[in-house]
């Protein structure tokens, strides 16, 4: 059975994106245009960062080898899960909004004057934001060369972006493929819960609630995997905005103050495009 990742994205994004409904982020002055691309920017970087964490989840629960960095391996998956074969104007949406989204926090750590941290056991934003613009020139060089050619991607960077796309696909369908479940059979394993969220957050959590994101992602992707632990994907209060993967509590935490995180970078980013 040759069941391609993208195929599982493709799967998941294609139908269900259309029957979120739009939870309106609070107005700061915006267009209804510039609210739809709020709500599109913190979808997709939350999407990114699950399937990120996702993908630590795979490795730990099935045992998977990784060469190279962990961090960089589930980069690549959150990336791969992201390109459909049949893509979608969601789908491209989603994914270019997860590589901006490492843009932006690149340049708001810039403008906060934070010193990079390099002993970090993830690469730099804006490393993060040129592999994940790699992985989607690669994907479909004729497509997507606009997208280099406005982030800058040089000429030959652009030829190794091809091996490097099919390396994270074949890499990765090479791994989870034993572990695929087959058309139309769901793992009983994902539970979502989203718990209460601290003050000043309540916007952010009735998003992640009310879009049913996480929800859709976990019945449509996370549960096409055959995982022996039953894995809990909780929406809460952390105090930082990150998200985490818990091995021993089976848990993938993604935090409120993330999505809130991301709201404040694209309302920024859309302020400052203002004349
Ligand atoms: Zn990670």
């Amino acid at each position: 059975m040759f069941v391609p990742l993208r195929f599982l994205a493709m799967a998941a994004l294609a139908v269900p994106l259309a029957l979120l409904s739009p939870l309106r982020v609070q107005a700061q002055d915006l267009s209804d245009e510039e609210v739809e691309e709020v709500h599109d920017f913190i979808m997709g970087n939350i999407v990114f960062i699950l399937f990120h964490e996702f993908g630590h989840a795979l490795i730990s629960e099935l045992s998977l080898p990784v060469l190279g960095r962990e961090e960089d391996a589930v980069d690549a998956l959150a990336t791969v899960l992201l390109l459909p074969d049949d893509p979608s104007e969601e789908t491209d949406q989603m994914v270019m909004d997860a590589m901006d989204g490492w843009f932006l926090s690149d340049d708001y750590m810039v403008n906060e004057g934070e010193d990079p941290i390099m002993w970090d056991e993830h690469g730099l934003d804006l490393q993060r934001a040129y592999q994940v613009a790699c992985l989607i020139y690669g994907s479909d060089p004729d497509g997507f060369s606009d997208l280099a050619d406005s982030v800058e991607l040089p000429e030959d960077r652009r030829e190794t972006c091809l091996d490097d796309w099919d390396q994270a696909q074949s890499a990765w369908f090479g791994l989870l493929e034993p572990h695929i479940l087959d058309e139309g059979v769901r793992s009983k394993g994902i539970q979502v819960i989203h718990e209460p969220a601290a003050p000043g957050l309540e916007e952010a959590a009735d998003f992640l609630r009310e879009t049913e994101l996480i929800e859709v992602m976990a019945t449509e992707v996370l549960s096409r995997f055959d995982i022996p632990e039953r894995i809990t994907v909780a929406t809460t209060s952390c105090g930082e905005p990150n998200a985490f993967w818990d091995a021993e509590e089976a848990r993938i935490t993604i935090c409120y103050e993330l999505a809130d995180f991301y709201r404040e970078l694209i309302i920024e980013d859309i302020k400052n495009r203002s004349p």
